[in-house]
């Protein structure tokens, strides 16, 4: 069954738990490595200071978190983090600017351009979050050797305007619309634990199977409240995400989007190894490593590759060549 729409989706999602495991489990095995999981890293290239206005994020120039804003990474430190992510076992280097999109002309740019060609030739995907794009940055970043474009739905297009206001939904479709047709993998997913229903996320998820090409992966980030936050204030207790939601949600997820990497992102290290466990058994293959996402703690290194190893689960390898 093609699950695309909304009912389709609710239907997989509110099965009997154990079926759903099931068949999450089939659409695994049929599609991917079941005991492999890509290893990713992510690092912040240009901290803080950002004008858009996520709610969530503590790199907006308007929230209260006082994050000192910090200049954009010259080539040669990325490359520093960029060899030692290789050295630990990343398959995937991923690279992220607090900014509300680029300008092809500007230097900045540029400068991210050299950055990416440096990092492809390291022999991992290389994946960039820029904020919005046009198909000419697209194709000028596809040149230099981006493999997969990150830009994240974060929610559904009716919750959308609680969490953000400075750019709209249409906004990031477009900016997706262009990566794709510069042939670049897209790289979209959302955040749970927003204050948003699970027809939400169910919403988000009927839109990211619409994607043609399909995503080439998902994440699903748990959200990690932080104080000074616009979302802390209009939720000043989150309730701690419940891990079968979650866990209901990427077998969902898996099923309704078979090829796709469903990232289990951040907020991992709110998890307990059984929580995760249930996760990467639902369906999830992708995590990122390292002790930083950006500007929150990742799970602990150590525990990691303690989990992946008490698993049998070994690192997927790369997928080098990028979408005709
Ligand atoms: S999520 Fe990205 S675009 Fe939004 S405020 Fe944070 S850094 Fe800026």
């Amino acid at each position: 069954m093609s699950a695309s729409s909304l009912e389709q989706l609710e239907a997989i999602y509110n099965q009997p738990f154990f079926k759903l495991i099931d068949d999450a489990r089939a659409t695994m095995r049929k599609h991917w490595p079941e005991d492999e999981m890509q290893l990713c890293t992510l690092l912040s290239i240009k901290t803080g200071g950002c004008s858009e206005d996520c709610a969530y994020c503590s790199q907006s120039g308007r929230s209260k978190v006082g994050l000192k804003p910090g200049p954009l990474m010259n080539t040669e430190d990325v490359m520093k983090v960029a060899r030692l992510a290789k050295a630990e076992g990343s398959t995937r280097f991923c690279m992220g600017a607090a900014w509300k999109g680029v300008k092809e002309t500007d230097k900045k740019f540029q400068s991210v351009l050299e950055t990416i060609r440096a990092v492809s030739e390291l022999g991992m995907e290389v994946c960039v979050t820029l904020g919005q794009i046009s198909e000419d940055a697209a194709h000028q970043l596809k040149d230099a050797g981006v493999t997969a474009y990150n830009h994240n739905l974060d929610t559904s297009e009716e919750y959308y305007s609680e969490i953000i206001t400075t750019h709209t939904y249409k906004d990031r479709l477009e900016t997706i619309q262009n990566v794709q047709a510069a042939g670049m993998s897209v790289c979209c997913g959302g955040i749970i634990g927003m204050g948003e229903t699970v027809t939400d996320r169910l919403k988000m998820l009927e839109v990211l199977t619409k994607f043609n090409p399909a995503p080439e992966s998902v994440p699903i980030n748990c959200l990690v409240p932080i104080e000074g936050t616009r979302l802390n204030e209009m939720l000043p207790e989150p309730p701690m995400i419940d891990i079968l939601e979650l866990v209901r949600l990427i077998a969902t997820t898996r099923i309704a989007l078979p090829t796709s990497k469903v990232r289990l992102s951040a907020g991992r290290r709110r998890l307990t190894k059984e929580g995760q466990t249930l996760c990467f058994l639902a369906g999830a293959n992708s995590i990122f490593i390292g002790d930083r996402l950006l500007t929150t703690d990742n799970a602990d290194a150590k525990d990691d590759a303690k989990l992946l190893s008490e698993l049998n689960i070994s690192p997927l390898a790369p997928v080098l060549s990028q979408p005709a």
